[in-house]
C-alpha cells in the first residue's frame, strides 16, 4: 500500500467536531476577516471587543490550517533567536518585539484559563538544545543577550538535560515562561470566544484569490458575500496567493510532523527544539510524542502551498525519534502544514500598500502561535482605534 501523503494531524483527530455552516447570504459588516487560524480569530475577537461587527470566512474549519497542524510550542520572541534578532533588526526593535510577545504569552495563559482550556495551554517552559559545539556557543550568546535585555533564560548543563535529549544535546537554554499547546483545542476555544463577543463565523467558505479591497467589491464566496469597510487576510501560508502584493516577501512552505502512541512514562516535560530549531518535540499531556523537522532535508520541494507530505521526510523524523531520542512507540499520525516564510524574517501585519482598507497578517516563518495572536490583536487595535504603535514591531505587508 502506498504511504499516504496527506493525513490527519493528531490535534484535529477527535472525530467529534461539528463544523459551522458556510456563508449563505449577503452580509454587511465593519470588518471581513479571511482565515480562521489563531491570527484571524485573535483579530476578529479583538475587533468585536472594540464594538465592531466582524465576520470570519474560513475555507475549512477553524484551526484547519497551520494553527491546528503545528508543533504546539508557545515561545516568546519571533522566528529569529533574540541574539540574532538584535543584530538583524537592531537592539531596540528586537527588545520591543520580545517584550510584547512575553506580555502576549501571559495574556494567552490567562485567556485559556478563562475559556476553560488551561489543560491545552500549559506553562511548561521550553528547552532550546544545542547539538554541536558551534550551536552551544550560540546558545550561550543567546542566554547572555536575553539577560542583557532583562529577559529570563538560563543555561542547562548536559547532566541536567532530560535523558532522552542527552544523546544529541550538549547544553540547553531554558525559558520557564514558554508553553506547550494542544493548538486545535486552544484555537477552537478562541473561535468560541470570538463568537461570544459577537463575531459571525462561517466555515467551509473558501474565498477566491485575489481577495478584493473594500473599494473593489464585496468579498464573495460560493454561497454569499460580505461587504465591509475593512478586509483582513489572515492566511499565513495562503497569504501570497490571496494577496499577491506580499508574494515577493512571503513564501509558502510545508513542514512535516508526526505523532506516536502514548508512552507508558513521561520522558519530556518541556517542549524542546534542537539544531537551531530545525527539529522540535513535545510530549503531550496524554504521553504521546509529537515531533517535526528536517525541513532543510525537504529542500526546494518544501516551498509549496500544497498540503501534502514527502514520505522520506517523515521517515527521517521517525529515525531521529528512534535513534537519537530512543523513542520506540509506534507512529500513529503523520501530517504537514503550510506556513508563510518572510524573506527578511519579520512577520507582516498592517495595510496593503495601494489598496485602501485591505490588511494582511502572516509570514511568521514557522513561529506564529504567539506572534500571530499578537499581530492579530495589534491589527484590530489599528483598525478600531487608528493606533499604530502595536504594529511598529512588524513589517508592513
Ligand atoms: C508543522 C508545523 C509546525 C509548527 N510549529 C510551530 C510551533 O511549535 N510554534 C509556533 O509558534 N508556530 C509553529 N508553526 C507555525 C504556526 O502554526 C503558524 O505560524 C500559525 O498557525 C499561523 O496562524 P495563522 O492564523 O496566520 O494561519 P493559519 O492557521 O494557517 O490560518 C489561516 C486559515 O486561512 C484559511 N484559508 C486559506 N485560504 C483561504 C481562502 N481562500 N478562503 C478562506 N480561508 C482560507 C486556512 O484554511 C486556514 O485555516 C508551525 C507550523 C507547522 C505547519
Amino acid at each position: 500500500m502506498p504511504t499516504p501523503t496527506d493525513t490527519v494531524p493528531l490535534w484535529l483527530d477527535d472525530g467529534a467536531y461539528a463544523p459551522r455552516p458556510p456563508l449563505a447570504e449577503d452580509l454587511r459588516a465593519d470588518v471581513c476577516v479571511v482565515g480562521g487560524g489563531v491570527a484571524g480569530l485573535a483579530c476578529a475577537r479583538r475587533l468585536a471587543t472594540h464594538g465592531l461587527r466582524a465576520v470570519v470566512l474560513e475555507a475549512r474549519t477553524v484551526a484547519g490550517g497551520a494553527s491546528g497542524r503545528n508543533g504546539g510550542f508557545l515561545l516568546a520572541g519571533a522566528a529569529a533567536f533574540h541574539v540574532d534578532a538584535r543584530e538583524r533588526f537592531g537592539r531596540d526593535a528586537a527588545r520591543s518585539l520580545y517584550a510584547r510577545t512575553l506580555r502576549a504569552q501571559d495574556e494567552v495563559y490567562a485567556l485559556a484559563g478563562e475559556l476553560g482550556v488551561a489543560a491545552a495551554v500549559r506553562r511548561t517552559g521550553s528547552l532550546r538544545v544545542a547539538t554541536s559545539e558551534d550551536e552551544a556557543e550560540h546558545v550561550r550568546r543567546h542566554v547572555a543577550a536575553l539577560a542583557e535585555d532583562g529577559f529570563p533564560g538560563e543555561l542547562v548543563g548536559p547532566d541536567d538535560l532530560p535523558p532522552v535529549l542527552r544523546r544529541s544535546g550538549l547544553l540547553a537554554a531554558h525559558t520557564a515562561h514558554d508553553g506547550a499547546l494542544q493548538p486545535a483545542v486552544w484555537v477552537r476555544a478562541l473561535a468560541r470566544a470570538a463568537e461570544a463577543a459577537g463575531v459571525r463565523l462561517f466555515e467551509g467558505t473558501p474565498v477566491p484569490a485575489p481577495v478584493p479591497a473594500p473599494g473593489e467589491g464585496p468579498v464573495a464566496a460560493a454561497g454569499g458575500s460580505v461587504r465591509a469597510a475593512h478586509v483582513v487576510v489572515a492566511a499565513d501560508g495562503a497569504l501570497p496567493a490571496l494577496v499577491p502584493e506580499v508574494a515577493g516577501a512571503v513564501r509558502a512552505r510545508r513542514l512535516h510532523m508526526l505523532a506516536t502512541a502514548p508512552l507508558p512514562e513521561r520522558v519530556l516535560e518541556q517542549p524542546s527544539y534542537l539544531r537551531y530549531g530545525h527539529e522540535y518535540v513535545q510530549q503531550t499531556a496524554d504521553g504521546r510524542i509529537a515531533a517535526g523537522g528536517f525541513s532543510d532535508l525537504d529542500a526546494g520541494a518544501s516551498w509549496t502551498d500544497r498540503e501534502a507530505g514527502a514520505p522520506a521526510v517523515w521517515a527521517r523524523v521517525e529515525r531521529w525519534l528512534r535513534d537519537d531520542l530512543g523513542v520506540a512507540a509506534p507512529v500513529t499520525h503523520r501530517w504537514v502544514g503550510v506556513v508563510g516564510y518572510a524573506s527578511d524574517g519579520l512577520p507582516r501585519a498592517g495595510d496593503v500598500h495601494g489598496r485602501p482598507g485591505l490588511h494582511a497578517l502572516g509570514g511568521y516563518s514557522g513561529t506564529g502561535n504567539l506572534v500571530g495572536f499578537l499581530a492579530g490583536q495589534a491589527l484590530a487595535d489599528r483598525i478600531a482605534l487608528g493606533e499604530h504603535d502595536g504594529l511598529s514591531v512588524f513589517a508592513s505587508p
